[in-house]
């Protein structure tokens, strides 16, 4: 479990100005892997009750375009945050409750898929959703 002066620490690295609210928000997000945006602001009042809403956005939105922070958005469902950032893994996605779970990259480094043509773009990220039904809401055998 990383501190708070990890997390200063990681500011510093990727620019950014330390705030109390940033310092909330990264660690929120390294505590509850693939929490949604009224989660991560639940977990920041824990620490600072007056936080604003407008306070966790801005956070999340200087965090993610950082790279500190990876936002995750199954079509359909509400962003996701994530501190595990930069290893191009994927997400395995329940049908029914919603639930996220890590899937390693099969290929390791991104990108994982090569297209077969790639019309002239660059590519520098496959995304890959898994859909399914997790565990919990797997009908019983
Ligand atoms: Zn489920
Ligand atoms: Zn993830």
């Amino acid at each position: 479990m990383s501190s708070d002066s990890a997390f200063r620490r990681m500011l510093r690295d990727a620019a950014l100005r330390v705030t109390r609210p940033r310092v909330a928000v990264l660690s929120a997000v390294h505590a509850h892997p693939h929490a949604d945006t009224e989660a991560i602001i639940d977990a920041v009042r824990g620490r600072l009750p007056k936080v604003s809403h407008q306070a966790v956005y801005d956070s999340l939105r200087t965090l993610t375009a950082a790279g500190l922070v990876r936002r995750v958005q199954p079509s359909g469902l509400v962003a996701r945050y994530e501190s595990r950032v930069g290893d191009n893994h994927h997400h395995i996605v329940c049908r029914s409750c919603g639930a996220i779970a890590d899937a390693d990259c099969r290929a390791g480094a991104a990108p994982c898929l090569t297209a077969a043509d790639d019309r002239g773009f660059a590519i520098d990220e496959a995304e890959i959703v898994y859909w399914g039904l997790c565990p919990g809401c797997s009908p019983s055998p």
